[in-house]
């Protein structure tokens, strides 16, 4: 199946083929289509299996279904990973696929100084990637609202919890808007992993490579 079928912008086409991609790996042929639906997706993928562009390029898609129109930018979309080092390479990711749209992204992590990170806050984001810990310190010191999210993400969700950061996704997911659309990709399935899909997804497709 090409990557034309998967009912990309043209945009996003044009990234992806910038990038040198000319297949989409299974995880992409399976969760993109249905994440584009709008619908929550439990997802098994291992690293290295093209999991990251199976969730960015349709949440950038559905990001620009529902354009600003002169509304304030809000933090829309918020993906979470256990490391600051895969945070980084994703938000890597979401820059290099949505290089062609108008969308603006940063990343936040700890063991850095804050300053930096709240004036590209204020300065105005639709899509958070993060690490569990810092991300509540803004949430605590109120420069970060996530109150009007979207679209929640969390990576490589049995690493976050093998790290012990359940309280914090718990405290995460507290100050989300009820309605949104939730994608947990995971390369192992724990019966803690298998509670905390319960309790986060609604009527998920279950997506396994
Ligand atoms: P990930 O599993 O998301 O860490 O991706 C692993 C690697 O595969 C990354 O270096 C991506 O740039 C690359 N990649 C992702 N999708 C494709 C694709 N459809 N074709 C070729 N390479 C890809």
């Amino acid at each position: 199946m090409p990557f034309t079928q998967l009912g990309l912008s043209a945009e996003l086409l044009r990234a992806v083929s910038e990038e040198g991609y000319t297949k989409p790996t299974p995880i992409q042929q399976q969760a993109i289509p249905v994440v584009l639906e709008g619908r929550d997706i439990l997802a098994g993928a291992q690293t290295g299996t093209g999991k990251t562009a199976s969730f960015t390029l349709p949440l950038l898609q559905r990001l620009m279904e529902t354009p600003l129109n002169g509304r304030q930018r809000v933090v829309r979309a918020l993906i979470l990973t256990p490391t600051r080092e895969l945070a980084a390479q994703v938000q890597d990711s979401v820059r290099a696929y949505g290089k062609h749209l108008p969308l603006r992204s940063t990343v936040i992590f700890g063991g850095v100084s804050m300053v930096p990170q709240m004036r590209a806050l204020r300065n105005g984001v639709d899509i958070v990637v993060a690490t569990p810990g810092r991300l509540l310190d803004h949430v605590r010191q109120r420069t970060l609202d996530l109150s009007q999210v979207e679209m929640f993400v969390l990576d490589e969700a049995d690493r976050m919890l093998d790290m012990g950061f359940i309280r914090d996704i718990r405290q995460v997911i507290a100050v989300l808007p009820k309605a949104r659309q939730n994608l947990l990709f995971s390369a192992t399935f724990s019966e803690e992993i298998k509670a905390l899909s319960a309790q986060l997804l609604h009527n998920p497709a279950m997506v396994e490579v």
